[in-house]
């Protein structure tokens, strides 16, 4: 009989289809066979007891470069429950877009822990769009463009944007639009600092969620226009959510994300903590987070991912002044399974696929990734769904200064994360070394929203939204 390297015995096996006991026979950095009472030699035997074993969850939204570099940012994400990461690649006026790419692989090749793949952020898409196709046969099929940022220099007008997409299309990619109105925000923004109101407090009402639904209703526009897939990412509000369930019944490829910081934090955040609180789109209010939470489950949004973008801020530092973004990679996993699942949104298959198997179909990485099939890529990971404890800085991974959760009680933790039968976090120690992640080619966009809908189960109804 073949030996295998791993028997994962007495775990619940959680997949967007359903959950079931069983087995997980690993071989060869695959899943050899899955089953009740499997009895076969291996190198380990690990009895886990009726514990969750997911597939490995999917950060499909990371910002690999402020204080987390692509082997930070995926250490970070292993030791949540992550086993593969996607990874924004700025791409900056002047650069080009194939040779950015190529020193991103490089770099994830030689640092990263995790597989990974990459999108290309084009922050000046008039002279970056012809390098798309180049870029598509790197096996970088998605593209960043900023309806926001006017003041950072990375806003895409209405010209270059219907002309990046139409790009796109041809080319056989995916767009992703950072959808809020950039030019109306900063108006707002100058309004509110000349009557010397706190830009703290004004911050939520500087970028209404109003507004996101305008430029997602704008990008989706001239996206069905072009024919190109659309991925939109960072859905923070509930006319955003409102949006995406009303353009989506065109039948148009509008697959929509949100992110667990939207999911589990309001706008009390920016008062509390100031500058590290401060992140585009904006924390809002718990109206937004519950059509958020509804939303996904009921298949009106498909991905959850971090927006992982930590930066060196602290609350006493200028809030105008202060860059946007947070940690988010390590804490996602267990926000959305006490924010999630303990508390009745999401069924775990729904996590499931919200987690992992939509980001592997929407990336085109599917069945390798995103689920627990023979044959399947050994990315897998041992949930504790029974253990408590508190989220603080010490227990975090980043080199950010902070967390924006400190001292919340969660339940749920992943005891074993394995990468293609390699353990890379066990009992919250790394094992996993630098380099051992791949690059993976993606394929985005093809999938069909029907492929994307809830599968395993029905939606607790506890919500009229
Ligand atoms: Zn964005």
């Amino acid at each position: 009989m073949r030996r295998l390297d791993w028997l994962i015995r007495g775990g619940t096996v959680v997949t967007a289809t359903g959950f079931r006991p069983a087995d997980v026979a690993v071989a060869e950095g695959r899943v050899l066979a899955l089953g009740e009472g499997l009895s076969m030699p291996a190198r380990e035997v690990l009895d886990v007891d009726g514990a969750y074993v997911f597939p490995g969850f999917i950060d499909a939204h990371i910002h690999p470069v402020y204080v987390d570099d692509m082997g930070d940012s995926s250490l970070c994400a292993a030791h949540g429950g992550v086993t593969t990461v996607m990874h924004f690649v700025p791409v900056e006026p002047g650069e080009s877009l194939p040779q950015v790419l190529r020193s991103f692989v490089d770099k994830g090749t030689e640092a990263s822990v995790l597989d990974f793949a990459l999108h290309g952020a084009l922050f000046d898409p008039a002279s970056q769009a012809e390098d798309i196709p180049a870029a598509v046969g790197q096996g970088v099929t998605s593209f960043k463009l900023f309806l926001s940022y006017a003041k950072l220099n990375r806003m895409t007008d209405d010209y270059q944007l219907m002309r990046t997409l139409d790009i796109i299309a041809s080319a056989g990619g995916m767009a992703m639009v950072h959808a809020e109105n950039g030019l109306a925000m900063e108006y707002l923004e100058s309004k509110f600092r000349d009557e010397g109101r706190d830009p703290a407090a004004t911050f939520e009402a500087t970028r209404p969620g109003i507004l996101e639904a305008e430029a997602m209703n704008r990008a989706a526009a001239m996206a069905q226009v072009a024919g190109c897939p659309l991925y939109l990412p960072h859905v923070s509000s509930h006319e955003g959510a409102a949006a995406v369930r009303r353009l989506r019944r065109t039948g148009h490829r509008l697959y929509a994300e949100a992110c667990p910081h939207h999911l589990t934090l309001t706008q009390q955040a920016v008062l509390d903590l100031g500058a590290p609180a401060k992140i585009g789109p904006p924390l809002r209010n718990d109206r937004d987070r519950l059509a958020l939470w509804r939303a996904l489950g009921a298949g009106e949004l498909d991905v959850i991912a971090s927006d992982h973008a930590p930066k060196d801020k602290s609350p006493g530092d200028d809030f105008s002044e202060a860059a946007y973004g947070a940690a988010q990679t390590e804490t996602m996993p267990v926000l959305i399974y006490d924010g999630g699942v303990a508390t009745g949104w999401l069924t775990l298959p729904r996590m499931a696929q919200l987690m992992s198997e939509n980001q592997a179909r929407i990336f085109g990485i599917y069945p390798q990734k995103g689920t627990l099939e023979v044959g399947s890529d050994a990315d897998l990971v041992v949930w504790d769904p029974a253990a408590q404890w508190t989220i603080t800085h010490g227990t975090q991974h980043s080199n950010a200064p902070y967390t924006l959760y400190e001292g919340r009680h969660v339940l749920g933790r992943p005891v074993l994360v394995m990468q293609r039968g390699e353990t890379v976090v066990r009992e919250g120690e790394l094992v996993g070394r630098t380099g051992q992640g791949r690059f993976l080619a993606t394929k985005a966009g093809k999938v069909e929203l029907a492929e994307l809908q809830p599968k395993g189960g029905t939606w607790p109804q506890n919500w009229k939204g």
